[in-house]
């Protein structure tokens, strides 16, 4: 799928579109969803424009990726989330209703976790 640079994440990238910055770099952006469905939501995008999962494995180098999960172990322990626990999701394509068409993992945590998503 081509990449719709008008999607919310790439206005978010760009600011024209606040956001709640957890962490931020030239590589990668982590900020909390606008509609949290736990405690602590936060979302984590790579800054290159990948639409998704597959996008983002294959149309990257693996010192991105490898970079991108890096710092969201950085961002969970920076919280102190390990203590307790977290859920990673990522949804992708229609039947998982991937909302928006740039690449994000979800960072679930906070709470118990049962019933969440
Ligand atoms: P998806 O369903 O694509 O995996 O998740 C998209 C997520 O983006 C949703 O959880 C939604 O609440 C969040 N979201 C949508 N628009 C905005 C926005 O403008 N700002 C923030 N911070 N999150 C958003």
């Amino acid at each position: 799928m081509e990449y719709d640079k008008n999607n919310i994440f790439a206005k978010i990238l760009r600011k024209e579109i606040p956001c709640e910055v957890v962490y931020g770099d030239d590589q990668v952006l982590f900020f909390y969803d606008i509609n949290p469905q736990a405690k602590v939501h936060i979302l984590g995008i790579p800054k290159k424009k990948v639409v998704d999962f597959r996008d983002f494995i294959l149309r990257l180098d693996q010192s991105s990726v490898q970079y991108f999960f890096t710092k969201i172990i950085d961002v969970i322990n920076g919280l102190g989330l390990d203590q307790k626990g977290y859920r990673l999701i990522i949804n992708n394509g229609r039947d998982a209703n991937q909302e928006v068409p740039h690449f994000h993992i979800h960072i679930l945590a906070g709470e118990n976790l049962k019933g969440i998503r």
